[in-house]
């Protein structure tokens, strides 16, 4: 296992679209090595999810986790795509470990059906409502060269890391 290094805003990387993976390649070691780094990195960085353009690697692969209640489990989405945007939206505090020190509201759709591989390559399909499906869409956002603050319709949301803990910090955030 190894950390690996976290690409920051106005890294070119961030805004590069990621390719898909070969599917027999999903299943070797190397592969296999990379998604555990990719959540080791996520862990240590106190996020609850990573796509591989993070860590400089133009590939569709995006690592998710999040343990506290209202969460969901640990999930690995190889080559994700959308098929269904519920139709209700909702609005919740975004940052990435990509952008430090700030968060902003963005609205999204509140649920979505996914359909990826998992980290063996088999078939998955589900919904996802709530901060789950929001941060599926932050994460497949830069799987095609987005950050959340592309997203932003209204800046004045935009606040850095002590003021917002001194303010808003009782309204969840998504640090994705
Ligand atoms: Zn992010």
């Amino acid at each position: 296992m190894a950390l690996l290094p976290i690409a920051k805003l106005g890294n070119p990387v961030l805004r590069q679209p990621a390719q898909p993976v070969d599917l027999v390649e999903i299943k070797g070691q190397a592969m296999q090595q990379f998604i555990d780094d990719m959540l080791e990195t996520m862990v240590d960085a106190e996020g609850i999810g990573l796509a591989a353009p993070q860590v400089s690697r133009l590939q569709q692969i995006v690592v998710m986790e999040c343990l506290v209640e209202g969460g969901f489990p640990r999930t690995v989405l190889v080559n994700p795509e959308i098929v269904y945007y519920g139709p209700r939206q909702v609005e919740m505090w975004e940052g990435c470990l990509s952008v430090d020190g700030l968060r902003g509201k963005v609205t999204r759709p509140s649920m979505v059906r996914v359909r990826a591989f998992d980290r063996h390559g088999g078939p998955l399909e589900f919904d996802a409502t709530g901060l789950y499906a929001v941060c599926i869409q932050h994460e497949m956002d830069h799987l095609n060269g987005k950050v959340f603050l592309d997203r932003m319709t209204d800046f004045s949301t935009l606040t850095q890391l002590d003021e917002f803990d001194r303010y808003w910090r009782q309204e969840h955030a998504a640090v994705i």
